[in-house]
């Protein structure tokens, strides 16, 4: 009897089993799954990549919380516009902010970028030295 199936991993043709089958052999099932798993870490891997840099780069420029600068500039440090973590709403009539975890921006037409972020200066004392302070 000839084959009525194919392998979606190795592309053999298959008689037995469910109807619902997709696979030759558990091998190959096992190999597909193991395939699409590293596939999806990679991706997400990549990802995550590419976002810790944004932000990175982010706080860079911006460690008082608010500046702006120009597009290119950040793009010459390897800022990936394509990739950010969610929008904020701000108000009503603002458009939605661009974020890369805590740290945000607008795209103005004219090639500028407006960086709004938690400020991330380090400015006086840390804060346990602050508190050791009070106690003394
Ligand atoms: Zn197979």
């Amino acid at each position: 009897m000839l084959p009525d199936r194919q392998c979606i991993q190795c592309g053999e043709g298959f008689r037995h089993g469910r109807a619902d089958k997709k696979f030759c052999s558990a091998f190959c099932r096992t190999t597909f799954h193991n395939q699409r798993y590293r596939r999806n870490q990679l991706l997400r891997q990549r990802v995550n990549q590419l976002l810790r840099r944004n932000h990175q780069i982010l706080q860079e420029i911006n460690p008082e919380g608010r500046t702006r600068v120009r597009r290119e500039v950040m793009i010459q440090r390897g800022f990936n516009f394509a990739y950010i973590t969610h929008l904020a709403t701000v108000g009503k009539d603002k458009p939605p902010l661009r974020c890369c975890y805590d740290q945000g921006y607008y795209l103005d037409p004219n090639g500028w970028v407006e960086l709004r972020g938690r400020k991330t200066a380090v400015t006086g004392e840390c804060k346990d030295h602050a508190l050791a302070a009070l106690k003394t």
